[in-house]
């Protein structure tokens, strides 16, 4: 986890300074890490808490949390698809040179047709809904392996970790599980990261308060 603020005259993240200096900003780069470390741009790298003081692999995290957030963005606007009244789900499968594999959103299958009556009763909704992740792995037309998926607005439930296990996906990213889904999400997605990490899948929460 990142540290908390310190003094403006102790950068707190030597690395972030080091990144600076080395982008030509010279002198001012230390105030300059200062500043990002206070800012909000720093929770939002949270996810990266293994930062180390070496500049290249900095660089590279920094590269690859700007794709992360970039993607997240594309997930967000997939879930504005789905009819599901209460809780949109976007989900978007990434290859390893940042092109997109697929996409898909929650909702009935194919066929099924999304009547208010089905859409407002739980229950029966659940029974029927094809979940975001799932709809993604199901549309792509190549094998998943090594493959990153990103998810709106929150990780994968339990039941769609065991598919993005099995699909070969090597990598996982979503927003912190919104305060208002903890209630009915919060044990699923515990359950969903302790696979992942079981299982050799990489996994990383963003602070998306940033993003919005
Ligand atoms: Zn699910």
């Amino acid at each position: 986890m990142f540290p908390g603020s310190r003094s403006p005259d102790s950068p707190t993240f030597p690395h972030v300074s080091a990144f600076l200096r080395d982008s030509g900003l010279g002198g001012v780069a230390d105030s300059l890490a200062t500043r990002v470390a206070n800012s909000g741009f720093v929770r939002w790298l949270k996810a990266f808490n293994d930062v180390d003081a070496n500049p290249e692999l900095t660089r590279e995290r920094l590269k690859q949390a700007r794709w992360d957030r970039y993607f997240l963005t594309v997930a967000q606007a997939v879930s504005t698809a789905s009819k599901d009244p209460s809780t949109k789900v976007g989900a978007v499968i990434v290859r390893p040179d940042k092109t997109m594999a697929s996409f898909g959103y929650n909702g009935f299958p194919r066929g099924i047709a999304d009547t208010d009556e089905r859409l407002n009763n739980r229950e029966v909704k659940y029974d029927l809904v094809v979940h975001g992740e799932i709809n993604a792995i199901l549309t792509a037309r190549e094998p998943l392996h090594g493959y990153t998926l990103y998810t709106w607005p929150f990780i994968t439930c339990k039941r769609c970790s065991l598919h993005v296990i099995q699909a070969g996906i090597k990598r996982v990213v979503a927003p912190e599980l919104p305060e208002h889904l903890k209630d009915r999400w919060a044990a699923s997605v515990r359950d969903a990261g302790q696979l992942y990490d079981e299982a050799g899948v990489s996994w990383a929460l963003i602070d998306t308060t940033e993003v919005e």
